[in-house]
């Protein structure tokens, strides 16, 4: 029995399916967990001594590897002054000030713990704005695990046989409405039918929670214009794309400014934080400045804002999106030689999709459109690539992190493991 095995049965008996996220059990890929003991750059370390090199990387906050020097020196001087200070301090508002700066569609910002917070709150801010119950959401985007958005959600629940929690009200579910991504026809029918009902259109402009779907402009463009026709609020989820795919994150790539939009990940420089902003008229509907209430103890921690506004500084001058790009297509045009296998990638954000018969026609912008077979198909490369010390997310449909601390030979070592690992599982190809 190794160190993982042991720890895992220890954890089952302690805490449901033994992990405090529930795509970390590798339910999706089966076998036991590797528990990791720590990270730096781009290896983990696990309990056993083995080490791994990390695609998945906290899922998407450490752009810039384990233990980057410099968040970790903000880190350290933020905890010598003290952890928690549940005040009024400085360092929210220099985080704060950085980001409205450089966001012009974010002018006030309110920091949260987490990407669902942040969700939840905006949320609220739109329902207070509009006098309005209904959002409307899409199939496989996934924001969080506040009620309403557990519908249709995409990430650990995207290859769930039932794919709604349990413990849902009625009357939340019937406030949400289900979109399809790229079905623009769909949506205009949609708008025409619940326009006037619908307080916030909220979605993932690129989405990367059922894989990596992204997005015709025309589609996001459009869903702009009919939310806004409609009088309704867009709001853009950026927890994994903001600073993530550009410092100013999907919206900038877009050229469409949203309502409202949600941070989470990167912004904390991978302590818990999340974020939600936009237009100011809107942002004054938030405690105590007006109606709609949002708190919280642990909110804007010094030591998580430290860390989050290092590791902004260090992405401001856009060379890291650069060389993440690079290291990007460097996979890219490695896999592309794979058989079976397409990769769908915006900078460093990338998703591998497998399926037995050929190779899946690309692009893929619906859920619907995913092959059948490619969970599957993931779960059978993935323990292969494991034992040759690649760690990638455990689902097929979590997407996977190139860091800056990632190189060019990690990622020919990734392809090669990768051409290995496919050629063995699907021999025919
Ligand atoms: N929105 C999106 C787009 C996400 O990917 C996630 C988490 N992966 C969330 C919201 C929720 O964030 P958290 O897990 O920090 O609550």
């Amino acid at each position: 029995m190794s160190r993982s095995e042991e720890l895992f049965a220890r954890a089952r008996a302690v805490s449901p399916g033994g992990v405090h996220s529930p795509v970390r059990a590798f339910r999706s890929v089966g076998g036991t967990p590797r528990f990791m003991t720590g990270g730096r750059g781009a290896r983990l370390t696990d309990v056993d001594g083995r080490e791994y090199a990390d695609y998945c990387m906290a899922f998407g906050p450490l752009i810039l590897g384990h233990q980057d020097p410099l968040v970790h020196a903000a880190v350290l001087t933020a905890l010598q002054r003290g952890w928690s200070l549940g005040t009024a301090e400085p360092y929210s508002l220099e985080l704060a000030e950085f980001i409205t700066r450089r966001i012009p569609w974010v002018q006030s910002i309110r920091f949260v713990n987490s990407g669902t917070e942040a969700v939840m709150s905006a949320l609220r801010v739109a329902r207070g704005a509009t006098g309005r119950a209904r959002i409307l959401k899409f199939d496989g985007c996934y924001h969080g695990h506040t009620d309403s958005m557990l519908l249709r959600a995409g990430s650990g629940l995207a290859d769930a046989a039932v794919p709604d929690s349990a413990g849902l009200a009625p009357q939340v579910i019937g406030e949400t409405l289900i979109g399809q991504l790229d079905d623009l026809p769909a949506l205009e029918a949609l708008f025409a039918r619940h326009g006037g009902e619908i307080a916030a259109a909220i979605i993932e402009p690129l989405p990367a929670n059922y894989g990596l779907l992204p997005q015709r402009h025309e589609f996001l463009a459009a869903l702009a214009r009919l939310t806004r026709a409609a009088g309704a609020l867009l709001i853009f989820d950026e927890v994994i794309s903001g600073f993530r795919v550009g410092f100013q994150g999907y919206a900038a790539l877009s050229g469409i400014e949203p309502d409202l939009v949600t941070y989470g990940k990167v912004i904390g420089g991978g302590f818990p934080v999340g974020a939600y902003g936009g237009r100011r008229d809107l942002m004054e509907l938030v405690a105590p400045a007006g109606p709609v209430y949002q708190a919280g103890t642990l909110s804007a921690n010094p030591v998580a804002m430290c860390a989050g506004l290092a590791m902004l500084q260090r992405l401001e001058d856009g060379g890291v999106y650069a060389r993440l790009d690079a290291l990007g297509a460097r996979l890219e045009t490695a896999v592309a030689r794979i058989p079976h296998l397409a990769v769908q990638r915006v900078g460093s954000v990338f998703w591998f999709c497998l399926t037995a018969s050929g190779r899946p026609a690309l692009p893929i912008r619906r859920t619907a459109a995913a092959p059948a077979d490619a969970g599957a198909n993931y779960a059978r490369i993935y323990h292969p690539l494991l034992e040759s010390g690649i760690y990638l997310a455990p689902s097929a449909w979590e997407v996977g992190f190139l860091s800056a601390a990632h190189s060019e030979t990690d990622i020919d070592i990734l392809a090669d493991a990768l051409g290995n690992a496919v050629r063995s599982a699907l021999p025919d190809g």
